[in-house]
Order: C-alpha cells, then sequence, then structure tokens
C-alpha cells in the first residue's frame, strides 16, 4: 500500500473471541486521513453481545494461561515481538496515514517500541518471584505468589495508537492475564494490523480482543462484571468518568499531563531551548508529557527566548510521508480548535506570539499547524493553567527558583517536569520538590524509556500509572501448617 491517494477505503475487521470478524454491531466508523483528508478505512462498531463473546473468551483464555509456565509465557512475547518486527513498515505507514505523524521520524521507532513492550515482559515475568516469609509459628511456613488479575480492559488514546496499548498487553499476556483493548475508532487501523502477530504467534484464542469504538464501547467495557481490571490512558476528564462509574475493579490510570520545563539561571540554554522546541513538536505535540509550560527564571529570559527562536528553525512541518518532514498534522478538529482557543485567549491576556499562532495553509486538510512560540504567557490564561496538546512552546517568567517550583506546582496535572541546571545540589533541590511522577534534569519533558515507571504523582489529577509487571498481578499468600 502506498500512502492515500486513491485508495480505495479498506474494510476492516475487529479481533474478537480469537476471530477476526465485523462483529454484530450495526454501526461502522468512517476512518478518515488527518493527513490528505481521504475516507481510508471502514471501522465495524462492535455491538454489547460483541463484547460479552469477547468477556467469555477472555475469561477462558485467561484461566488457561494462568497455568502456562513463566517461560512458556516469555516465549509467546518473544514470537509477538518477532512478529511485529518483520511488519514494522506496514504498520508505521498505516499509523501514519490515521494519525499524521511523520514516518520515517517518529512512526517506525514506535513500531520498534510496541516490539520492545513485549520483549521487556518477556524478561521481566521470569524474574517475577515471590517470597518466602518467617513466621512467628515454628509448625507454619508462608510463601507469596505473583498471580494473574485475570481479565482487563484497556482504555486506550489516539496519539500513541500503537505503542500505549502494547504497554498493557505486553506485561498483561506476559503475567497471565487476557486484555480487551478499546482503541478509539478513528485510530484503530494500526493496531488491528499489528494484531495480526496475535494470532500468528499462537496467543490462546480470545487473550487479547481488539474492539475499537468511542465512549459508548468504552463505558460497557469499564462497567461490564466480567472485567476484573481497567487498564486507561487518557484525558484526566474521561479518568474520572471511568472512576465514578467501574466500581471496585483494579487500576491503571494514566492521564494528562501540564509538563513543564524549567530553565534556571544557570542553564545551558542552547540546549534547553532545543529542549522545550522538541518536546513541542514531537508528534505535533499530542504527547502527555509533551512541553506544555516552559518556566523561565528572569535572569535568563531574553537570551533564552533568542536561543528558542533559532531553535524552531528545525521545525519541518509538512507531508508526514516526506523523510525531511518532523511535524505533521495534528490528529483531530477538536485538538486543533483546542490549539485555536488557547492561542485566542493568550492574545486576549497580552501574551507575544514570537512565532506562527495559526493553521497553516497549502495542506491536504486543516489540521496542519504552525508551529507557534508565546512569550510573556499569564499564569492564568489557558495556555498554563490545561494541557494544550499541540506544537506550542509557552514561555513563562519566575523571578528565582523558588517562584518557579511554585509556578510548576500549582498545576493539577504533575506527570513529568524537565528542569535545565548546571548544578548537582539545584538538580536535587528541584527534584524533591516538584510534584510529578518523573523530574528529567537536562533533557526534554518527551524523555522516556519502555521500562521506565511513569504516571503521576499524588494529589494531581494525573493518575496512577505503571511501574512494574507486577501491577498486572495480585499478590497471593499460601501458609502451610506442618506441625
Ligand atoms: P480521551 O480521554 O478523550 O480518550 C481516551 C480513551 O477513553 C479513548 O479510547 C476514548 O474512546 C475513551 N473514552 C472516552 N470517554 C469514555 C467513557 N466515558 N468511558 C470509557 N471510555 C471512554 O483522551 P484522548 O483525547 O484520546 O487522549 C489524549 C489524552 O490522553 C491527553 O490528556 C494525554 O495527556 C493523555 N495521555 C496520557 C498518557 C499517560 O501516560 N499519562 C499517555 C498518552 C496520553
Amino acid at each position: 500500500m502506498k500512502k492515500g491517494e486513491n485508495m480505495p477505503a479498506e474494510d476492516l475487521k475487529l479481533l474478537i473471541a480469537g476471530e477476526w470478524s465485523e462483529g454484530t454491531g450495526d454501526r461502522v466508523h468512517e476512518l478518515r486521513s488527518p493527513v490528505t483528508g481521504e475516507h481510508i478505512a471502514n471501522v465495524p462498531l462492535a455491538s454489547s453481545a460483541d463484547i460479552d463473546r469477547a468477556v467469555t473468551a477472555a475469561r477462558e483464555a485467561a484461566d488457561e494461561l494462568r497455568f502456562w509456565s513463566a517461560f512458556e509465557r516469555a516465549e509467546l512475547c518473544h514470537r509477538i515481538a518477532d512478529l511485529v518486527e518483520e511488519h514494522i513498515p506496514e504498520i508505521a505507514r498505516i499509523q501514519t496515514l490515521e494519525q499524521g505523524k511523520p514516518y520515517h521520524a517518529e512512526s517506525l521507532d514506535d513500531i520498534t517500541e510496541a516490539a520492545e513492550y513485549f520483549r521487556n515482559a518477556a524478561e521481566d515475568v521470569k524474574r517475577l518471584s515471590g517470597e518466602v516469609i518467617p513466621t512467628s509459628d515454628r509448625g507454619k511456613r508462608m510463601f507469596t505468589f505473583r498471580r494473574p488479575v485475570g481479565v482487563w480492559a484497556a482504555i486506550t488514546p489516539w496519539n500513541f495508537p500503537v505503542t500505549i496499548p502494547m504497554e498493557y498487553v505486553g506485561p498483561g499476556l506476559a503475567s497471565g492475564n487476557a486484555l480487551i483493548v478499546k482503541p478509539p475508532e478513528f485510530t484503530s487501523w494500526a493496531l488491528l494490523k499489528l494484531a495480526e502477530a496475535f494470532t500468528e504467534a499462537g496467543v490462546p484464542p480470545g487473550a487479547v480482543s481488539i474492539i475499537p469504538g468511542g465512549p459508548d464501547i468504552g463505558d460497557m467495557l469499564v462497567t461490564h462484571d466480567g472485567i476484573d481490571a481497567v487498564g486507561f490512558t487518557g484525558s484526566s476528564a474521561t479518568g474520572r468518568k471511568i472512576i465514578s462509574r467501574m466500581g471496585i475493579k483494579r487500576s491503571i490510570m494514566e492521564m494528562s499531563g501540564n509538563g513543564p520545563l524549567i530553565v534556571t539561571g544557570d542553564a545551558a540554554l542552547e540546549a534547553a531551548a532545543q529542549a522545550a522546541v522538541y518536546g513541542a513538536y514531537y508528534n505535533a505535540g499530542q504527547v502527555c508529557c509533551a512541553t506544555e509550560r516552559v518556566i523561565v527564571v528572569a535572569d535568563v529570559h531574553d537570551e533564552f527566548v533568542n536561543h528558542t527562536i533559532k531553535a524552531a528553525e528545525a521545525v519541518r512541518l509538512g507531508d508526514p510521508f516526506d523523510e525531511a518532514t518532523n511535524m505533521g498534522p495534528l490528529n483531530n478538529e477538536a485538538t486543533a480548535q483546542k490549539m485555536d482557543g488557547h492561542l485566542a485567549d493568550a492574545r486576549q491576556r497580552g501574551a507575544a506570539i514570537l512565532t506562527g499562532g495559526e493553521r497553516a495553509a497549502g495542506f491536504p486538510t486543516d489540521l496542519y499547524y504552525q508551529f507557534t512560540v508565546v512569550d510573556r504567557v499569564p499564569e492564568e490564561s489557558l495556555l498554563s493553567q490545561e494541557e494544550t496538546f499541540g506544537p506550542v512552546v509557552p514561555i513563562l517568567t519566575a523571578g528565582d527558583d523558588e517562584e518557579a517550583v511554585a509556578v510548576a506546582n500549582r498545576s493539577r496535572l504533575g506527570l513529568q517536569a524537565a528542569v535545565f541546571t548546571q548544578s548537582i545540589q539545584k538538580a536535587f533541590w528541584y527534584a524533591d520538590r516538584i510534584r510529578s511522577g518523573t523530574v528529567v534534569i537536562n533533557d526534554s519533558t518527551d524523555f522516556w524509556e519502555t521500562f521506565q515507571p511513569f504516571g503521576g504523582a499524588a494529589g494531581t489529577d494525573t493518575g496512577w500509572g505503571r511501574g512494574r509487571i507486577e501491577e498486572f498481578t495480585d499478590l497471593q499468600t499460601v501458609v502451610f501448617d506442618i506441625s
């Protein structure tokens, strides 16, 4: 398949209970490419009967998988990774077409990363051990075991349509769970393509189902009695709804971020500016840990701004299939409108738009946005208060380090922060005070590794994220009387 031109819309099939089918629903989503505007695929939307079938099959598969040895499940994960790696260009091309991210600069790496989640999980599960716990009674022996939780619903977002589902499926499957993944209907094709690796690798029927859809299908899943646990990655607003609806279920909740990048008085300013720009254009800013706010200590403000304008020259907005492009269109109109709204609000509050500031003309869709740098952003503006999720560097100024931390911590979205300083003491001073799940010193807020614990700080609206493979298991204690 070449990129979008004259491509007939593909009729997609869902993976339900180990079978590829259209399901029994009576609705179809017309998937349109943000790159070309064309109707590229038809996504059948499942009925509640399909969901019941997927849950029943998942239970049966989980009951089987829990008795596989860790080494057998690890082998399965490596087989999946091998198959995914064989199809990287094909899956990446579909992902670019439906999501908009640059094929060469990002999409290929995403699919490589998706395979890595299976490799990591395969290695982790072999070392997932319990304990022997000393008892007060001489005649007792006490052991702990890590048991799979059972059946998971994984509700995932559109910004990383392939990797985020794999953050759940990799460790979930490796530790003996079954999963029903619900991606958004408008970014489900690449994931469905990747899922062919599951059937080919010998995943037990029903152990992984892929059921794309919107909030209604998500709600059916998270409220279903047959679901034991919910993995959610998405906005804090949706997370709040899911928590109020799902009842008593184990959960992993990965939600919005408003990552500050703090530039201190002794920072390497050119590197800080490059990191701020990268964190704003990578995936067109549609990343939970993007550069959402830059907080610059006043002494170095002017020099930092100069470096930022220079660094912004590296951004090449264009056709995401072009090798030179490092920023494609936004994925959807709601996100573009949020960018419009945040910039209008900033203008109205007196902020200075230094470059960009509007949608770019001359592209096949209206979703291509100019890379934007805004200075003198007031703290009360939408750009500062909310997650913008677009290609913008909003610059705020703080009088000193104390004020920079105070501004950073006034956000409710403490996911990942970055601090630029050349002082080790100052780096730890900030790390000890910033309320966020991760603090990166001297790199972009967009830095991550596939095995990195990732999630919010308590007391923020970012949720509780992934730590280790243990989170896909229950701790079971077994006590023996040997007296
Ligand atoms: P979203 O909350 O709109 O949707 C996420 C998923 O939830 C989708 O599959 C959607 O269909 C589903 N959903 C929506 N309403 C639902 C409901 N009532 N019940 C059940 N499911 C429902 O988020 P989005 O716009 O797809 O993604 C962007 C957001 O995700 C941003 O806020 C971003 O920061 C966040 N995100 C967080 C992380 C992280 O690791 N913390 C990673 C990526 C994205």
